[in-house]
């Protein structure tokens, strides 16, 4: 989990890092670390050996988890379990009515295959739905409320 989500706070902003620094301090390889520079992670340029301000390390981390923390696109349902966002196994999703206007886009998830729930309004259901071959299911009398839907849902 630390290795995905490398905690920016580790960076101290008032020191230079090398590549082997900052792949020792998170515990990355430090092919991870040149594609961080690759990725827009500045450095000290044409100098060598390449060095990366502890501030420029720090705001490049802080902006790749606010970036992993996107909301859900469409044609993908959160997994709780795997804390991302998955296209449903299969492209397969349920639609459940809970009330006329919104329900719960229902799959599994190819990784863990827990279900996965998405709150959306019955008005975005084709864009939610978008590459999903989306099932229309009754309203069942016995819905849990408490199932988890979509934390990063941005269209409710
Ligand atoms: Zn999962």
């Amino acid at each position: 989990m630390s290795k995905r989500h490398p905690n920016p706070r580790l960076a101290k902003i008032h020191r230079n890092y090398s590549v082997e620094e900052i792949a020792t301090l998170y515990g990355v390889h430090k092919n991870t670390v040149r594609n961080w520079v690759k990725d827009g992670m500045p450095t000290n340029d044409d100098r060598r050996p390449m060095l990366i301000l502890g501030r420029d390390l720090f705001a490049f981390l802080q902006a790749k988890r606010v970036k992993n923390k996107r909301p859900c696109q469409p044609g993908e349902i959160y997994c709780v379990r795997c804390r991302t966002t998955q296209k449903p196994a299969g492209a397969m999703a349920e639609y459940q009515p809970l009330t006329g206007t919104s329900g719960n886009l229902v799959g599994i998830c190819p990784s863990c295959e827990s279900m996965m729930y998405r709150r959306v309004n019955l008005a975005m259901l084709a864009l939610v739905g978008t590459g999903l071959d989306v099932t229309l299911v009754q309203a069942l009398p016995h819905i849990d409320e408490s199932t988890q839907p979509c934390v990063n849902s941005d269209f409710n």
